[in-house]
């Protein structure tokens, strides 16, 4: 289970493992959870229109903290070299 292929990155802290893609290619939210910002598709984008940026920048402001209880940092976690691969492709 260690396939690159099958994970995909967020679009708001840049997380790379997240099991689903953050949105289908009909446009749905997957209702995965990033256990980094907690960011969760199909509710904060649609149901209460909190934009990745937006989110992004409360993530940054409150200390870029780990924020799932269940799943586990992976090791050595760089929160700001992970960031840096999506900061810049974002309005
Ligand atoms: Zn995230």
């Amino acid at each position: 289970m260690s396939s690159q292929a099958n994970k995909h990155r967020c679009p708001v802290c840049g997380y790379p493992d997240l099991l689903e893609p953050p949105r289908t290619e009909a446009g749905g939210g997957s209702y995965e959870i990033c256990p980094c910002c907690g960011y969760q598709y199909g509710v904060d984008d649609d149901d209460r229109r909190t934009t990745y940026l937006a989110h992004r920048e409360l993530w940054v402001k409150n200390g870029m903290r780990w924020w799932s209880r269940g799943i586990r940092a992976p090791k050595n976690w760089d929160p700001q070299a992970q960031l840096s691969t999506v900061a810049s492709g974002l309005r």
